[in-house]
């Protein structure tokens, strides 16, 4: 039987104006800085969050990110902080800028300091990033021997953002549960290296609870641009516990599936990680045994909120079974995070994806008028 193992960022700080505050947190942790951002956030977030640090004496050296979480970027901006004798990393934008600020971190052997300005992911808090190849195809997950030392999000820049992507994070933490029970159920291992702990369950269980709870009233929060207590709750379910429960409680199929769509080409590539994780999570459900009420319940709130819940809607309707086969075989491949609570093949994965489909397109149709 393996350790029980849980692991977190040293510091979360959440809040409306939060990166008002930034230099005084930073200056705990340095006064050499890099920071990351590509060219839309430096013009939301980027530059506030410069000119909080230069307040505390903080220098910083402004990095635009390329757009891609690659071997080459995260080698490129490498070299860039060394250069600066840099201590602290601090990536400000979405999934990819965070997961190579990490990257950079861990290369210069500094502090990480992440700014997610959205709450599409989870990527903020753990101690993992995802790698694409610069074309964008998942090659790996790569993983350090620390959380990130600061965490700021700031909920009006999150109250700005296009609700898709707070619709994203949500479909992204909504499998935080359904994989992590999965997980817990047949005693697999985490993302953070040993078997799950109370803490870890709890925490992903109540992720989903807050998800029933408010994602609709966030969700309308935000096409106000509104930064309300039920705003606040999504994000922290977004980001600290979604992050914390994937991590310590265990990732299984939703992920895995989601990962196996990058190996295609086309229109999916357009889908944010959140969107394809829904439709992965949909899977998930079909290859467990579940009423009909639990499958729809999770429907319902997908199509409330925008998501995708059908092969159509991922832009994937004429792909082929032998299409399909390449994302199960993808999903399949060895070590991947499926394993962890099935024991299926390629086959049965693409049985469960054509299933979902059907289950989504059932619902739609009864729920047409
Ligand atoms: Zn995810």
């Amino acid at each position: 039987m393996s350790e029980r193992i849980f692991i977190s960022p040293a510091k979360y700080v959440q809040g409306k104006n939060a990166i008002k505050n930034i230099g005084q947190y930073v200056k705990d942790l340095g006064e050499q800085t890099v920071v990351i951002a590509d060219e839309t956030v430096w013009d939301i977030a980027g530059h506030d969050v410069v000119e909080q640090l230069k307040q505390e004496n903080i220098t910083a050296e402004e990095v635009l990110f390329n757009g891609e979480a690659s071997k080459t970027e995260i080698e490129r901006i490498t070299d860039t902080a060394n250069k600066a004798n840099v201590t602290v990393v601090i990536g400000v934008g979405g999934g990819k800028t965070l997961d190579t600020a990490k990257a950079v971190s861990d290369e210069v052997n500094g502090y990480t300091v992440i700014v997610p300005t959205t709450a599409s992911t989870d990527a903020p808090t753990s101690a993992l990033s995802v790698v694409y190849s610069d074309k964008g195809v998942f090659e790996g997950y790569r993983f350090y021997k620390k959380n990130p030392d600061l965490v700021v999000i700031d909920t009006k820049i999150v109250a700005g953002a296009p609700p898709r992507f707070l619709a994203s994070g949500i479909a992204d933490a909504l499998a935080t549960w359904v994989e992590a029970r999965s997980v817990i159920k047949v005693g697999g291992d985490t993302m953070a290296g040993g078997s799950t702990t109370i803490a870890a369950q709890a925490i992903a269980e109540k992720c989903e609870e807050t998800l029933f709870q408010y994602a609709h009233l966030a969700y309308e929060s935000v096409k106000a641009k509104s930064v309300t207590p039920a705003l606040e709750s999504i994000v922290e379910a977004n980001t600290l516990l979604s992050g914390l429960g994937f991590e310590s409680g265990g990732l299984a199929a939703a992920h895995a599936i989601h990962n196996g769509f990058t190996a295609l080409k086309g229109d999916i590539h357009h889908m944010t990680h959140g969107e394809k994780v829904a439709f992965g999570t949909l899977v998930q459900l079909a290859l467990e045994k579940h009423s009909i009420d639990e499958i729809e319940r999770y429907i319902t709130l997908y199509v409330s909120l925008g998501l995708p819940v059908t092969l159509e809607d991922i832009h994937l309707n004429d792909a082929s079974r032998d299409d399909l086969m390449k994302v199960a075989e993808a999903a399949t491949t060895e070590g991947e995070t499926i394993h962890q609570a099935f024991n299926i093949t390629a086959d049965d994965v693409v049985d469960a994806i054509y299933a979902a489909d059907q289950y989504a397109q059932a619902y739609k149709k009864k729920h047409a008028n």
